[in-house]
């Protein structure tokens, strides 16, 4: 998807949700048949197709619902019930750190990077693992680092776009966080960075 296709309310709607601007499949010049087949193979849950009747949203569910119209209709794409990674990742940079839920945390890392993610280019992921419910145990240790978040508004390819899963805090903070979240989820392929202490920003 190249980011510079969607309108800045779109974008808003996928950050809002969780969601990066290029984790939407761009549907628009395929047959139903085609995209909702790629979609499902590439993993994306998400696509970018025809308007809406009503409104004239684009951003529809794999099966062509407008979850702009109906977002609970994102309860059921929301990853919230998929198996995946749930993992915590630094920017040096930034001096902060961040908790998310990915398929595939090389492709995220690169990801977070490419799209200068809180405006920083350095992300690394410091600790993964993969769980059962990767959306409903990342929300869970979000909920645990709730008073340490903070919202950071920035522009990029011309536009405001919002991060809102920023938290700056110590790193066993973070960490215990993440163990207590993942513990009840089956964690299995748990990994942390060989030097974890040097991402500890605040101490
Ligand atoms: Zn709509």
């Amino acid at each position: 998807m190249v980011p510079g296709e969607l309108t800045a309310s779109e974008i808003l709607f996928l950050n809002r949700h969780g969601f990066l601007d290029d984790e939407i499949y761009d549907a628009r010049f395929e047959t139903s048949a085609v995209w909702k087949d790629k979609a499902r193979q590439l993993g994306f849950d998400l696509v970018l197709g025809s308007p809406c009747q009503k409104s004239g949203h684009r951003i529809r569910t794999r099966a062509g619902h407008c979850v702009q119209c109906d977002p609970k209709k994102i309860a059921f794409v929301t990853r919230h019930n998929r198996p995946g990674f749930v993992y915590v990742a630094a920017s040096r940079h930034g001096k902060i750190l961040k908790i998310g839920n990915a398929v595939d945390t090389d492709q995220r890392e690169r990801n977070l990077c490419n799209h200068q993610y809180g405006s920083f280019s350095d992300w690394i992921i410091i600790a993964s693992a993969r769980v059962d419910n990767r959306g409903q145990t990342e929300q869970a240790a979000l909920r645990a680092m709730s008073h340490r978040m903070i919202e950071k508004t920035y522009h990029k390819d011309g536009k405001n776009q919002v991060a809102r899963e920023l938290i700056q805090a110590p790193l066993n903070e973070v960490l215990s966080a993440f163990a207590l979240a993942i513990k009840t989820d089956n964690p299995q392929q748990m990994w942390k960075h060989q030097r974890l202490a040097d991402f500890n920003y605040l101490i």
